[in-house]
């Protein structure tokens, strides 16, 4: 039935369109033969036996399941007829040796920092190797002070307890996870003077006020503890001694002391059942609606009162992360590579983190090792310590930049899995060809494309603009970090994708010791159909790029969306000329005074400097020359190219001219001048990274040189869309 269901699908999509993109009629028809084996040899038993084998245990970089699952893998790969090899780098990871928190007064608490582990979940008797809650970068560190409450602790959470006059100065914060990289949030409080960081899971955003908790439901006990990296993401990706170059033997190493990705003060996570006494002693204002959770407690700002000791320790070893990289040549095109990647390590069990991304990789690699040969090379990659910070897709990245930089024609990421609706995001050049193979892999639910059930689901949710968005424009959300595309994508500009479905099956089970087999199969995707539906989409994508004439990058993609995010810039640069000036001609008036919080708790704003007004022309004039060069550009996949293979060299390399060659204003491993991860988002992505947060962050000076930079990265791209139409033409 599902065969049935796909045939028919892609056969609709394709006679659309006439053909799928880079392909000529007979090209298409040989494709889509081999499109329809995908989709029958992807097997949901297959997916099954291979989570229960490599989740069985916590498998955290250098554990003994770790060492285990490395082996298996490229037993795998090695059986299926790729060359697989395994790669090491010795990079710094810390584990835990002492973790403390205690309550000292008003009451005395000792806060457990333990997970109860699940008699009916088996995986609890498999967790000998496990690693306690912790965050891993957080200085050693033994601090005593008053808590504060920061809600999420993002840059707007400080200036509303700046605005109820709390200084965190000299305190230790309490902050909740959510809504930025977990590393941002010791790295604000840092920079507020806050002395220590704690981290805790809200029972409102993923415990019980979300339904029943594990082992009953999906949700977070009261035990659950989110372990995570709170290195600094977005200054740099991979171990933080080697940055920008690759942790192998004879590469200099930076003393820790020097390490400027480490966080800047002791951090530690805790469950809500540790947090609630905290919460409950502290005083001072309560806090705003929104960042009240649903702890019986009432939320209050703290300062005073409540002091906490918090201790942590850490054995700060080298540890040898292993990825396993299984090869298979291309026929035609053995120097132009496609790249497929998911990380193997977990924080434990990870049945979901990463292994149910990377069972669907696996189904890919089995598939497509029955097939003909693909055109060309395929590259399939286990990443290892991804969840330490990317550390080892991004040594192998900077090991392999020059012959990457030549060679690699697309990285396909994923990480992990879930259920419901299709979620993708990355270069704009390769939205129209994801879009398409999305088109023709049938959504397990409902029958219909996974591309039209996430168009109905936006058109549903959100309509309007973004349902029209959803139907007719560029699909791809922006990148910002936390997987192992950053090292490709934003260090060295091979065009990226990163996919997975979700919206459906919530869990908060996320880097706890609840990410178990037996919660991924009974409450994130029974029967492993959306695996399934990962391996059909991701292992299309590949053997699209891997066998297409004329490769489907579409230049004018990235016209289009450059257009959209300088009108952004634009409109922020005049908002925040508007906002300011209204803002401090109140405060001359004297009329804060007059509507404040007649307790007196509420502070004016500042004054700040009148936001001056940016001259954009450089960058229009380079958006209207890259605009009628892509316009001008028609290549075909039925035409015979003399020079094909320079073409589509020129074209898989052309993203790579938007790198900014000095890097992004003070975090240089950042190239990429349309997409970053925010420097105090991590996760969220910020485009026109250098020009936007100049601005946003109130850096006035660095935007007219942020302005030049992309400009002439622009007319590099035109330049190179001009050579390209010059081969066509000849
Ligand atoms: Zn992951």
């Amino acid at each position: 039935m599902r065969l049935l269901f796909a045939t028919l699908v892609v056969a609709l999509a394709v006679q659309a369109s006439g053909g799928i993109l880079g392909f000529d009629a007979a090209g298409t028809e040989r494709q889509l033969a081999l499109e329809a084996e995908l989709d029958a040899s992807v097997d949901a038993a297959d997916l099954a036996f291979w989570m229960r084998g490599l989740a069985a245990r916590p498998h955290h970089t250098g554990s003994e399941h770790g060492e285990m699952n490395v082996e298996s893998l490229a037993n795998w790969f090695t059986s299926w007829g790729y060359d697989t090899e395994i790669t090491s780098y010795e990079i710094l990871i810390p584990r835990p040796t002492e973790r403390r928190l205690v309550l000292e007064s008003p009451t005395r608490f000792v806060a457990s920092l333990t997970e109860r582990p699940m008699m009916s979940d088996p995986s609890s008797r498999f967790a000998g190797d496990m690693l306690p809650p912790y965050n891993s970068f957080s200085p050693d560190g033994d601090v005593r002070g008053n808590v504060v409450y920061v809600n999420y602790g993002r840059i707007e959470d400080y200036e509303t307890l700046e605005r109820h006059g709390v200084d965190v100065s000299g305190k230790i914060v309490i902050a909740r996870y959510g809504a930025t990289f977990r590393g941002m949030k010791p790295k604000i409080a840092a920079l507020h003077g806050a002395i220590g960081c704690i981290i805790y899971s809200d029972p409102v955003d993923d415990g019980y006020y979300q339904g029943p908790v594990y082992p009953d439901g999906p949700h977070k006990n009261a035990t659950g503890v989110q372990r995570g990296s709170i290195m600094d993401l977005p200054l740099h990706a991979g171990d933080v001694l080697t940055p920008g170059r690759p942790a192998i033997a004879g590469e200099p190493r930076l003393a820790r002391e020097d390490a400027a990705a480490i966080a800047p003060i002791p951090t530690l996570p805790i469950s809500y059942g540790d947090a609630e006494p905290i919460l409950a002693a502290m005083k001072g204002p309560v806090a705003p609606r929104e960042w009240r959770g649903a702890l019986p407690v009432t939320y209050r700002l703290g300062g005073g009162e409540a002091t906490v000791h918090l201790k942590v320790t850490f054995d700060w070893q080298m540890l040898t992360a292993k990825n396993v990289i299984a090869r298979r040549t291309g026929s035609q095109f053995p120097d132009q590579w496609v790249i497929r990647g998911n990380h193997h390590d977990a924080w434990n069990h990870g049945a979901r983190d990463p292994i149910s991304g990377l069972i669907a990789l696996l189904a890919e690699a089995k598939a497509i090792a029955a097939m003909p040969e693909p055109k060309r090379t395929i590259v399939y990659a286990a990443w290892d310590a991804e969840e330490h910070g990317l550390m080892g897709s991004t040594e192998w990245v900077e090991e392999h930049i020059e012959t990457l930089r030549t060679n690699a024609v697309a990285y396909l990421n994923t990480d992990g899995n879930g259920r419901g609706f299709l979620g993708m995001g990355g270069s704009h050049a390769l939205d129209k060809a994801f879009v398409q193979a999305a088109d023709a892999v049938v959504d397990p639910q409902t029958g219909v494309s996974v591309l039209r059930r996430r168009q109905a689901n936006i058109c549903v949710n959100q309509g309007g603009e973004a349902c029209g968005r959803a139907k007719s424009g560029l699909q791809f959300r922006a990148l910002g970090s936390g997987s192992d595309y950053s090292p490709f994508f934003q260090h060295v500009g091979i065009p990226s994708i990163n996919s997975s479905f979700r919206g459906e099956g919530h869990s908060g089970a996320y880097h706890t010791m609840h990410d178990t087999v037996m919660h991924f199969e009974r409450d994130i995707d029974p029967g492993h159909d959306y695996g399934v539906a990962l391996a059909q989409l991701n292992g299309r994508i590949t053997l699209r790029l891997a066998n297409a004439t004329v490769l489907p990058f579409d230049l004018g993609a990235i016209t289009t969306i450059v257009k959209k995010y300088l009108a952004e810039v634009k409109k922020l640069a005049d908002d925040q000329r508007e906002t300011t000036k209204r803002q401090n001609e109140h405060l001359a008036a004297g009329d804060f005074a007059l509507v404040l919080d007649p307790s007196g708790s509420l502070m004016p704003p500042e004054r700040r400097p009148a936001v001056p007004h940016f001259n954009f022309a450089p960058l229009d004039n380079a958006v209207m020359r890259l605009e009628q060069a892509t316009d001008a550009l028609e290549l075909e996949a039925n035409r015979d190219y003399a020079a094909i293979e320079r073409i589509n060299q020129l074209l898989y390399t052309a993203e790579a001219e938007l790198m900014n060659p000095k890097g992004l204003p003070d975090r240089p491993w950042y190239r990429h001048q349309l997409y970053a991860p925010g420097t105090f988002e991590g996760y969220g992505a910020k485009t026109l990274p250098a020009i936007r947060e100049s601005i946003e962050y109130r850096n006035y000076a660095q935007v007219p040189g942020a302005i030049e930079d992309l400009a002439a990265a622009l007319d590099r791209l035109t330049m190179r869309v001009e050579e390209i139409r010059v081969l066509a033409d000849d």
